[in-house]
């Protein structure tokens, strides 16, 4: 399959181990015990893969002119440093909302944003949606409506804006029943969110006619033909 799935580093295929081993980070160069690494020996630690999916969303708002956060959320999640599942998601849906709702004319300092959403968004720990019911991808719609109406905790209507926005991601999402899959997760809440700002932020963002799952093969616990956006669904 893609580079996705190889090393970080220079796509090589991985070899896992059978006990784990000291390897050091190619990126910081600490050691850690590790239980892979590729054909040539690249070995990257937990905190760097994390911290370069962060900095691999912030770029790509960046440069970013799309009108449509869906796209743009789907070519980030191809690049090999976002997990196919991970708290990462979290800042990553916010994100492209914020970009391609700046990108349509919403008022905000788009570099600004994306940076409070980061730190907001990295405080939701992974596996909120099974222990807490309060799935990432939906809070991060909710960070979005904060930061794109300046909500605060003493707010009034942003406030409620804010939390509206979150509960209409989350009854999409508990909907579609779970395991929890991260890219349905994420694409269902950035669908009810462009339909939110739309409602009640006056701005409309684009979305493509059908989003369409190129993750499926990577998720051993897809719903298959029961998620709207398999492929067996579209033409
Ligand atoms: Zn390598
Ligand atoms: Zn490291």
């Amino acid at each position: 399959m893609s580079s996705r799935t190889g090393c970080l580093i220079c796509g090589a295929p991985l070899h896992y181990f059978q006990q784990e081993r000291e390897l050091e980070c190619v990126l910081c160069h600490r050691k850690f015990p590790a239980n892979a690494s590729c054909e040539a020996g690249h070995f990257v630690c937990d905190e760097c893969h994390a911290r370069r999916g962060l900095e691999v969303i912030r770029e790509a708002c960046l440069q970013s002119t799309s009108h449509d956060p869906i796209t743009l959320m789907q070519e980030i999640m191809e690049n090999p440093f976002l997990y196919m599942h991970g708290p990462e998601h979290h800042v990553l849906v916010g994100a492209v909302l914020l970009t391609a709702y700046h990108n349509c004319g919403g008022e905000l300092d788009l570099p600004q944003a994306l940076s409070t959403m980061e730190e907001r968004g990295k405080q939701i720990p992974g596996g909120v949606c099974g222990f807490c019911g309060c799935c990432g991808a939906a809070v991060s719609t909710g960070i979005f409506v904060s930061i794109a109406t300046g909500a605060t905790p003493l707010a009034a209507e942003s406030w409620g804006l804010a939390n509206s926005m979150t509960g209409k991601a989350l009854e999409r999402i508990g909907a579609l029943g779970g395991p929890r899959c991260c890219k349905r997760d994420s694409f269902t809440a950035a669908l009810a969110a462009v339909e939110f700002a739309r409602e009640h932020l006056g701005v409309t963002m684009e979305v493509p006619e059908e989003v369409v799952c190129t993750f499926s093969r990577e998720n051993a616990q897809c719903l298959g033909r029961r998620c709207p956006y398999n492929r067996a669904n579209h033409k």
